[in-house]
């Protein structure tokens, strides 16, 4: 069986039988991998406090002839993110993190930007307020996929971001659709209204690099609009519901 080693971090833990774990962990240079830990349950040196949610770790693992499922032979941690797992918000907003990334990426697709990108998050999500946090790192990932938002003008008549219009979040177009263009016709449950505040919020979030994001300010109106517009693109594109968006705090 051939072994690697590879930085990772722990997105989803559970107890397998008697004395083993199952952990599906994004990592650095396989991207989302599942593995299992033979008697990580009960060996006290080689996994203690290692095999936990949010962990960065450097681990070593092993292929499977039989299966995809890899194992894990050994774990060192390199950032432990413990007030992830003792302040109940950046808990919420870390559970969430992981989830977006569990929902949004397929086994053994690397993406290395998305790697940092989550050990980065996690890191911010320490220190920082993490309901914008999230919504940043929220932003970042849909442009790291691919879902570039069309946040400057009306998708529809392309018509610019002004006073004189409101204008509304519609997943279909993945951008923005202004009122002129909406009332006539039927946009449905997917449309989302924007203030002009946090449409320019957004906008700003996404050219910036991520080491200035702390910079940027929600209100408390940008929070909640900004949350409603990923629910509910998240659910339009996944086309599910992922759950842990009504556990956020400031809803
Ligand atoms: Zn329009």
């Amino acid at each position: 069986m051939a072994s690697h080693e590879t930085e990772a971090v722990v997105l989803k833990v559970f107890d397998h039988g008697e004395s083993d774990k199952i952990i599906t962990f994004f990592t650095s240079d396989f991207g989302k991998i599942t593995a299992i830990a033979k008697g990580a349950k009960r060996s006290k040196k080689r996994f203690v406090a290692k095999l936990e949610l949010f962990n960065h770790l450097q681990i070593f693992i092993a292929d499977n002839k039989y299966s995809s499922l890899m194992r894990v032979d050994e774990a060192e941690i390199l950032s432990p993110f413990p007030a992830l797992r003792t302040n109940y918000d950046r808990f919420v907003c870390a559970t969430l993190t992981s989830e977006l990334v569990l929902n949004w990426t397929a086994d053994h697709d690397q993406d290395e930007n998305l790697f940092h990108l989550l050990t980065w998050t996690y890191g911010q999500l320490t220190k920082n307020n993490p309901l914008p946090t999230l919504l940043l790192f929220q932003l970042h990932l849909l442009t790291l996929l691919g879902f570039h938002l069309h946040l400057s003008s009306c998708c529809q008549c392309g018509t610019e971001v002004n006073m004189t219009r409101i204008f509304s979040f519609f997943s279909p177009k993945n951008g923005l659709v202004c009122s002129k263009c909406s009332s006539l016709q039927n946009m449905g449950p997917t449309n989302i209204p924007l203030s002009l505040g946090t449409i320019r919020l957004l906008e700003k979030a996404r050219q910036l690099s991520v080491d200035k994001w702390p910079r940027l300010h929600f209100s408390k109106q940008s929070l909640k609009e900004s949350i409603a517009l990923f629910q509910s693109h998240n659910a339009f594109l996944l086309q599910r519901d992922i759950l842990s968006w009504k556990e956020l705090p400031c809803r």
